[in-house]
């Protein structure tokens, strides 16, 4: 695998062989994946992790290993203590490597370590914290591959996160001695998965559990918060849940940490992983309650739970197709809080959508967007062809989503195509395919004019302010 690995390009072809070589192995049974398991263990405030590999390796590489947010330390270093003789942590390029100081490395390697609850550049926090003691591990600070040569560790692109093929099975395990753990939306005593993009939590907070999703709210949550997340993420997903269909894979899970009351800060930050969406408040800003903080951090969870239906149940073909799911969460998200939250006014947003759509489609399509670096454009013209299906079919979004859900849960994948199809079913309006085939090609010379058309022709009640600009009413 070395000799593969000299450059990015051979990196990428090795990537290409081990592809191959693994579809391969399904077909000739040989030469096996390595399979490793990580243990990970909790005894109080004594964490343990072991590696556990099936044959010797030279080098495991922990791709992970990204540089704290504030100060770019390296934080494994400072936070791992390698327990088994002979073994090192060792810094190549950019990645941490678990290295033996003679030869291969053993097949066990015990690793005793500190969570580390610090944002990371470009990567999820190794640890998020809570105030009551409990302690929710990322995953994939564990994930690992192997190579046998230490030189071409080093020549690794950085950018290897998102684009490791697999090289080895890693099954993770994980227990407390105080009690079960959660993962993928399960309590157990021992907590298995193969899937690293997540968090596993171990302590006591103790969870808001329905049928459809469960959620560990900070205890010391300012009050508003704890109360307006406790009643409204189970209705939310309730709903989603109804009207969309109960997800089969997972059960979907809210972490929600409290970083204190640091004076004068105001700070909402969240991330969305396999099934889970895990959001920290912050700041003496959000101690008392507000209409507008209560529906953005509503609003927040609506769209990212939005996706684990528009998104992982079913997922976009291109990069390009983005606005069906950025634009479908939205609206879903949208309508999902007025729903819940009746002092909710929708039409803030819808008409904030709008407006951009119209900015950004001037004579330029709205697939091409991203290589103008204007991701927006996929959030507010979905949202945008969003409401012409809604009122087009005269049913709420909800249906047309289903229909798209279960037309296209075999093969997960909505095309633009089959977008557009489900368009013309639920609408009979072939003319509404039309135009908005065109904005998402070319754009318009007059935006304003043409989505006023487009709103006109699907039915949706609006007005037009000074400037020609549709405005919901
Ligand atoms: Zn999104």
């Amino acid at each position: 695998m070395s000799a593969c690995v000299s450059s990015i390009a051979g990196w990428m072809a090795c990537l290409a062989f081990l592809v191959a070589q693994t579809a391969q192995a399904a077909v000739e049974a040989a030469p096996a994946t390595p399979q490793v398991r990580v243990e990970v263990t909790r005894r109080g405030d004594d964490w343990r992790a072991a590696f556990v590999f099936d044959r010797a390796f030279t080098a495991w590489v922990l791709p992970r290993s990204a540089p704290t947010a504030e100060g770019g330390q390296q934080w494994r270093a400072a936070s791992w203590n390698i327990d088994t003789r002979g073994v090192r942590l060792q810094r190549r390029g950019s990645y941490d490597v678990l290295v033996a100081d003679r030869g291969a490395l053993p097949l066990r390697v015990d690793v005793s370590f500190t969570p580390v609850p610090e944002r990371l550049q470009a990567d999820y926090s190794p640890a998020l914290t809570f105030t009551d003691g409990s302690v929710a591990l990322f995953v994939a600070q564990f994930d690992g591959f192997p190579m046998d040569s230490l030189a071409a560790v080093g020549k690794l692109p950085s950018d290897l996160n998102n684009q490791l093929v697999p090289a080895a099975e890693i099954t993770y395990v994980f227990r407390d001695s105080a009690g079960p753990v959660l993962l993928d939306g399960r309590r157990a005593a021992v907590a298995e998965t193969a899937d690293s993009n997540t968090y596993v939590l171990f302590g006591g907070t103790r969870p808001i559990e329905t049928p459809d999703m469960i959620g560990i709210l900070d205890p010391q949550l300012p009050a508003w918060i704890k109360e307006s997340l406790s009643r409204a993420v189970p209705a939310l997903l309730g709903r989603y849940a109804q009207e969309l269909g109960r997800l089969r894979e997972f059960k979907p899970a809210l972490m929600v940490s409290w970083g204190g009351p640091t004076p004068g800060l105001v700070s909402r930050a969240g991330s969305v992983l396999h099934g889970l969406i895990a959001m920290q408040y912050e700041g003496s800003g959000v101690l008392e309650e507000t209409a507008a903080q209560r529906h953005q951090g509503l609003w927040f969870i609506a769209h990212e739970a939005a996706h684990f239906w528009l998104g992982q149940t079913v997922a976009y073909e291109y990069a390009r197709d983005a606005w069906i799911t950025e634009g479908g969460a939205d609206l879903l998200a949208v309508r999902a809080v007025a729903e819940i939250d009746p002092e909710y006014d929708p039409r803030g947003e819808l008409n904030r959508a709008i407006e951009d759509c119209i900015r950004l489609t001037k004579r330029h399509g709205v697939a091409s967007a991203r290589d103008r670096g204007e991701q927006r454009t996929y959030y507010a013209c979905g949202a945008v062809f969003g409401l012409v299906a809604e009122a087009g079919s005269g049913r709420p979004f909800y249906r047309f989503v289903r229909q798209l859900i279960d037309g296209n849960r075999a093969d997960g994948i909505v095309t633009r195509a089959e977008w557009l199809a489900a368009l013309d079913v639920a609408t009979g309006k072939p003319m509404l395919r039309r135009d908005i085939e065109r904005l998402l090609d070319k754009g318009a010379a007059d935006p304003a004019a043409h989505i006023a058309n487009l709103f006109t022709l699907a039915g949706i009640t609006f007005e037009l302010d000074p400037s020609g600009v549709p405005r919901l009413r």
